[in-house]
């Protein structure tokens, strides 16, 4: 049977630190790590070019430092660090799977991460590698959303895919209010005048002013990579 062809050849998959947790309530749960893994090689299979920025959410950040009275640049760099725990498990969990990886960190950590080269970054995609970016664009006062936003320009991804806990994007949060709308699509402008949460509004005026789309969706459905990347109406689209 001839292999379905893909809406996207080239995406950027942003993953919050949460996704990682599983059943726990802080840290990696690993069996977690790999059922995502064998989802993204699925995607892979499809013929689908996939870079990977991974957040840090799941074991700390910047904000729980700063509550607490550290100078925010200082919690920033400890989220930073904890975005490349995770990119190191996520790498693990990729090759456990069975694809070849690559783990780029933005900030030199030598030993553990390769540097950001652009151009090395599109020929690892070319060769069939998955490109697992960490510590977000390495400075502090960022999010992994801008992050993934800057490297999906870079690399010429066409889509940013970013994965969450609803189904899309909605008029109120779907967990709090039941009347809540799911909007299939929505402009930029009004996710920013609306306030909605998708992604820091930084991230959101970058993809506004490079009209790279972003895909909402839930990553709690299993397929839902595959069916988003296959073009099905999954998730809301943010263009
Ligand atoms: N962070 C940063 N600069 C960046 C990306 C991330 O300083 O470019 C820090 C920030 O403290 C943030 C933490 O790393 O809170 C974890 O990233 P994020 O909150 O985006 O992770 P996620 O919510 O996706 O798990």
């Amino acid at each position: 049977m001839a292999r379905p062809k893909p809406a996207y050849t080239r995406v950027l998959l942003k993953l919050s630190g949460e996704a990682l947790l599983g059943k726990l309530s802080y840290g990696i749960d690993f069996d977690r790590a790999l059922s995502i893994a064998q989802e993204i090689k699925e995607v892979h299979d499809l013929g689908v070019q996939v870079a990977i920025m991974i957040g840090g959410g799941n074991i700390f950040r910047g904000i729980r430092g700063t509550a607490a009275g550290l100078d925010r640049a200082a919690a920033d760099q400890m989220g930073l660090l904890a975005t490349v725990i995770n990119g190191i498990a996520l790498q693990e969990a990729l090759e456990k799977a069975g694809l070849f990886c690559r783990h780029v960190s933005a900030i030199e950590i030598k030993a553990l991460a390769e540097p950001f080269i652009r151009r090395r970054i599109i020929r690892h995609l070319e060769k069939d590698r998955i490109v697992v970016f960490s510590a977000g664009i390495g400075s502090p006062y960022f999010t992994t959303d801008t992050a993934a936003a800057l490297r999906a320009l870079e690399i010429r991804a066409q889509v940013i895919m970013k994965a969450t806990k609803v189904d899309g994007v909605y008029s109120a949060d779907p967990m709090l209010d039941k009347s809540a709308k799911k909007f299939p699509t929505i402009h930029y402008i009004d996710v920013i005048k609306k306030g909605l949460k998708v992604m820091d509004s930084t991230a959101i005026s970058l993809c506004k002013d490079n009209n790279l789309p972003i895909l909402v969706f839930n990553l709690n459905r299993r397929g839902n990579i595959k069916r988003a990347v296959l073009g099905e109406k999954v998730g809301t689209l943010v263009y």
